[in-house]
Formats: C-alpha cells, sequence, structure tokens
C-alpha cells in the first residue's frame, strides 16, 4: 500500500550511507538518499520497537539533528507530526536527501551500541522508512571509522560496490544488524548452508571446537525441518564480562556471551543453548509464525496469544536439541526440564495468569517486570517449554511413538511457510497438531494454554513411564514469604510472595526490616541466608506468631505476622522401573535412547 505519494512512483530508490564521525561519543552519521520521488511530502518514520523483542522502545528518542534538501542541496521544510514520523515538504522535488544522527549506547542485542571499538547497529533504531514504502528495497553503503576492518552482517553485498548492501525491502533491512569493527570472523559449512560467527569482545572460546559443535546443532534442527531456508547465515556474538541474551533474525542472530564463559563446562552448554534457541527461530517465529508476527507493524504493538508457541516451543526444542545432539545424558536433560518445572511451580502467577494472556501482554508485562510480577504473572518462555514437552508427550502416546511434536513443527512449516505464504491463527496451529496427534486438545488448550490449571506432570510424563518427585512436597519449613536485600546496610523487603505470611500479615516491598521478636536484625552480612533474620525464622515454626518491627517511609511500625509454610518445590524426574513396552517406546523415542 502507498498511503504518502499521491502520484504513481516508478520504483522511488532508497537508500543510506552510514557513517562514523565521533564513535567515542557513540554517534552513527546517517544519511538517506531518496529519489523518484513525485509527491508533495513524504513521512519519514523511526519503528518503535525491534521484531523479537516485544517492548515498545521508542528509537526515535535517539534521533536528533534531522535536515532534509533537495538533490541541489536547497534545505527543505521538515515538520515532526508525532514522536516518530518527520514530514518533508518536498515541494514535488525528485530527489530528496535527509539525514540525522543516532546515539547509540544501550548493551543488548536489540539495541545499537557505538564506541571507538566498534559499531553493533540494530535497524529498526538506526533506519527510518519512508512511509507507505516499507515493501521498497534500500542499500546501504557503511563507511567504517579508520580503524575499522570488517563489516558482518545477514545483508547481501552489491557487487562492485565496497561496503555496500542490499535488502529487498524494508522487513529484510530491519531482520538485518550489522556489526562493524575488527570482530574475529571464523566459518564453517553445515546442512548445506555457509555459516559466519563474528566474534566481538574476545573471549576464551575455541574455534574449531565450537565451529564443531555448532554445526552438530545446526544439522539435528535442520533435520526436523528437512530444508534449510538460507544460503549463508552470520552469528554475531558479543563478549562481555557478563553477557547474555539472544535475538532471532531471518539469516542471522546476535548473541550475547561472556568471555571467559566457553571454557566452563555449564556456561558454554549454556551458550550451545543460546545458539539452538535462536537458530532454532529461522523456522520457528520468523518463517514458521503466528498471523500477527510479520508483515510487522513498526509503527505500533503487534498482538499476539502464540508466543508460548513461537518462544515456548523454542525454548522447549532449545534444550533437546542440545540432548538429541548428545551434549546433554538423558539424565541431565531430565535435570534441566526440572529448572523449568522449578520456575513455573514456582511462581504464585502461573495460577494467575494463562500463558496465552501472558504472550498478548508481553508488552506490558514480561518486558515491564515489576516487584509483584511474579505474583501475577507468568512467563510464555518457561510455561511455554513445558507445554512443548506435554504436547509433545501426548502427540508420543497417542500415535504410539510414531510422531511427536516435531511432525507439527514441520507440518505448519510446510503448510503455511511454504504453501501458504503466511502466518498461521491459533486455531490453524491447534487443528494441525490435532490432526497428527489424532485426539482432541480442547482439554489441553482450555486447562493449560487458555487456563491455569495445574500441569498434571505424572499423566503426561507417565506417558514415558516417568514420574516428577517434588522433595519438598509436605515439608513444614516455616517462611516469611519475602524475600529481602541489603542497601546501605539496612534490610529492605525486595518481594513479597502471593499467600505467604509476609503477604497476609502486611509487609510490604521497600519496608526495612529492623527488629523481629525483640532481636535487632542485622543488615550488613553479606549473604542473606547468613542474615539474622533467617535465623530466626528458621527457628520457629509454622503458624508461630512473630512481631516484626519495620521502617515504612520512615516511619516505625510493629506488624504482627504468623509463619507460613514454604511451598516452594525442588523437583526430580524419575523413571519408573515397571514402565510398560509402550511406555518405554515413548520414551525411547522422546529422549533419543
Ligand atoms: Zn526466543
Amino acid at each position: 500500500m502507498i498511503s504518502s505519494f499521491n502520484g504513481l512512483i516508478a520504483q522511488p530508490g532508497i537508500s543510506f550511507q552510514i557513517s562514523f564521525t565521533e564513535p567515542q561519543a557513540h554517534y552513527a552519521d546517517v544519511e538517506m538518499q531518496i529519489s523518484g520521488n513525485k509527491s508533495d511530502f513524504i513521512d519519514l518514520k523511526m519503528p518503535v520497537w525491534a521484531p523479537g523483542s516485544y517492548l515498545v522502545r521508542e528509537f526515535a528518542k535517539n534521533v536528533e539533528g534531522f535536515y532534509a534538501k533537495g538533490a541541489d542541496n536547497a534545505p527543505l521544510k521538515v515538520q515532526k507530526l508525532d514522536k516518530n514520523t518527520w514530514r518533508i515538504a518536498t515541494k514535488g522535488k525528485e530527489g530528496i536527501k535527509a539525514g540525522y544522527r543516532v546515539y547509540a549506547f544501550e548493551i543488548s542485542v536489540r539495541t545499537s551500541f557505538i564506541d571507538e571499538s566498534h559499531a553493533f547497529l540494530s535497524p529498526t533504531g538506526i533506519f527510518m522508512y519512508v512511509d507507505g514504502l516499507i515493501n521498497q528495497p534500500a542499500t546501504v553503503s557503511i563507511n567504517p571509522h579508520v580503524d575499522w576492518k570488517k563489516i558482518s552482517t545477514g545483508l547481501d553485498p552489491v557487487k562492485g560496490k565496497k561496503n555496500t548492501f542490499y535488502a529487498e525491502n524494508f522487513d529484510v533491512l530491519y531482520d538485518s544488524p550489522i556489526e562493524v569493527g575488527n570482530q574475529d570472523v571464523f566459518e564453517f559449512e553445515a546442512a548445506g548452508v555457509k555459516h559466519e560467527v563474528a566474534m566481538y569482545g574476545g573471549g576464551n572460546y575455541d574455534k574449531e571446537k565450537l565451529s564443531a559443535d555448532m554445526a552438530l546443532i545446526i544439522e539435528t534442527e535442520t533435520d526436523i525441518f528437512k530444508e534449510n531456508p538460507n544460503k549463508r547465515y552470520v552469528f554475531i556474538v558479543h563478549n562481555f564480562q557478563n553477557g547474555g541474551g539472544g535475538l532471532e533474525h531471518l539469516n542471522s542472530t546476535v548473541l550475547g556471551a561472556s568471555r571467559l564463559g566457553y571454557k566452563s563446562e555449564k556456561s558454554y552448554k549454556g551458550f550451545l543453548g543460546l545458539v539452538a534457541h535462536e537458530y532454532f527461530h529461522l523456522w520457528n517465529v520468523k518463517r514458521l509464525r503466528p498471523q500477527a508476527l510479520g508483515p510487522f507493524d513498526y509503527d505500533t504493538e503487534n498482538y499476539t496469544t502464540d508466543l508460548w508457541i513461537a518462544e515456548g516451543f523454542t525454548a522447549y526444542y532449545d534444550n533437546l536439541m542440545l540432548r538429541r545432539a548428545e551434549f546433554y545424558s538423558p539424565e541431565k536433560y531430565l535435570e534441566v526440564l526440572c529448572e523449568d518445572i522449578k520456575v513455573v511451580e514456582n511462581q504464585p502467577g502461573s495460577k494467575i495468569q494463562p500463558v496465552s494472556e501472558s504472550s498478548f501482554d508481553a508488552w506490558i508485562k514480561y518486558y515491564r517486570p515489576n516487584e509483584n510480577s511474579k505474583n501475577s504473572t507468568i512467563s510464555y518462555y518457561n510455561k511455554g517449554a513445558l507445554l512443548g514437552m506435554i504436547l509433545d508427550l501426548e502427540i508420543l502416546n497417542a500415535t504410539k511413538a510414531a510422531k511427536g511434536l516435531d511432525d507439527v513443527m514441520k507440518a505448519m512449516y510446510d503448510e503455511y511457510y511454504i504453501r501458504q505464504k503466511r502466518g498461521y491463527t491459533g486455531d490453524e496451529f491447534k487443528a494441525m497438531a490435532e490432526k497428527i496427534a489424532g485426539i482432541s486438545l480442547d482439554n489441553f488448550y482450555r486447562d493449560y494454554v487458555h487456563g491455569t490449571s495445574p500441569l498434571n506432570y505424572n499423566v503426561h510424563l507417565g506417558h514415558a513411564g516417568l514420574n516428577l518427585v517434588n522433595e519438598n512436597a509436605g515439608s513444614n519449613v516455616p517462611s516469611l514469604g519475602i524475600t529481602a536485600s541489603q542497601k546501605e546496610g539496612k534490610l529492605i523487603v525486595s518481594s513479597v510472595t502471593r499467600g505467604g505470611s509476609a503477604w497476609i500479615g502486611g509487609l510490604s516491598v521497600n519496608d526495612e526490616i529492623i527488629a523481629v521478636d525483640g532481636y535487632r536484625v542485622n543488615g550488613t552480612t553479606d549473604a542473606l541466608r547468613t542474615t539474622d533474620l533467617d535465623k530466626i525464622i528458621a527457628s520457629g515454626k509454622v503458624g508461630d506468631k512473630i512481631s516484626v518491627i519495620i521502617s515504612r517511609d520512615g516511619l516505625l511500625k510493629t506488624i504482627e505476622l504468623t509463619l507460613t509454610p514454604d511451598t516452594n518445590g525442588k523437583f526430580r524426574i524419575e523413571a519408573d522401573k515397571n514402565a510398560t513396552a509402550e511406555q518405554l517406546a515413548v520414551r525411547k523415542k522422546w529422549l533419543k535412547l
């Protein structure tokens, strides 16, 4: 659709020139050239969010010094229409130049960062689009800072033009982050695709080991979908002192890692899990996607109830892929699975917020947590991963281990991405899963997706002859139901657990705990578990009444509390020794025994 242009346009050309005159001050200089304009005005817009990260980030807040001129360099009038829209009065000029600077100093996988060592350009916060021309192609020419030698991006280079790249439309441009600097680049081939790894920030990684391990994950994932849609794929890895997180793109990803984390078993597996997660997204969410997630509206929130599939199932598969590729033993995999179970079961919000609602409200809740989030929300990652597991087990059981969630994912990919070339609706996903399982999933959706019924682990794991054991079940350990942290020698309540002693008795976040039952509580020790408070609570029993002196906003107050049991579970999965042949067949297929 063409909205801003009144007349018909013969393929306007849009090109960007990016340079870095003051990288040390964290700026990118952007110049945009638009040719073939036939309209009296054009509107340039900066996206408000980065797909994959469901929060309005207001990237226009980093823009300054906007200008516009004609091809003859005569200035053109600019009017700001709203927070992220600049209207240029073009007076019918065919060639227009617009420019602006972007301040880039936020380290994350979805925001741009520039300093003298490198520039990471997260495209939705760098490139403006011409309203109505989002489907037009664009070229990007990068003029690196003098000391920078390399550019890593999933964009195709323009032949014969140095440091110039091509995007067939703005969806592709916005899905192609760019790393400019002196990154350590290595390549390997996997699943017939050329993979490039661009390491920024140094680190104790072993390129050969990493290439082999990443290739194994890539082959394992490609095996599910039986096709890898890319010819080339780029991993941009940011190594920091304490890095993490990742963001998926069409033919690239940005990963955060800890510089010295590659030699420790746990942190290395964590990195491989992140690789598995983001790579799995090139199918699940980038191509096989909920209807609302592409083509995107860059101007506002894009709502979907299906992030429990797009993110949650990806989170289920990341560890499962590490199991299938033999990075985890079956026992270790079940242990890792218990981590998700722990998060969901120990979070009171799982009884309040259905996972479909958690997805829809990601913009205002998941990405904007507060002190009460654990009481009122559940993550569509953790619970979605468990629903992936449950659905997998249900399908394996219903088909006598002939089919599983893999078959649903592949069938959905083939039907909606390849054949129909569109996103799926929630009903379409359910229908496909039911078709493959050969059973109704009405209860699964009613109870687990749109409801908050407890997950009946032992029914589902039972299909594989496995049992979930809560080692803390029935324990009567007394608890206050708070977390507290130490600030300037004071012990301050940082969260209150729904239904616990503090919740019922009226202790609040930000209260300073001064004394309990006549004992002064000293907040100056290092670890909370060693504080006097914990010792006092541990020496009581459930049902005991205690008297807590607090300071709230500078006023002293005494609160009477009754100790409640600590309800946090500790979980393990154990095998049923008397499992039937059918159960063993499911277990074998699921855990690749
Ligand atoms: Zn993800």
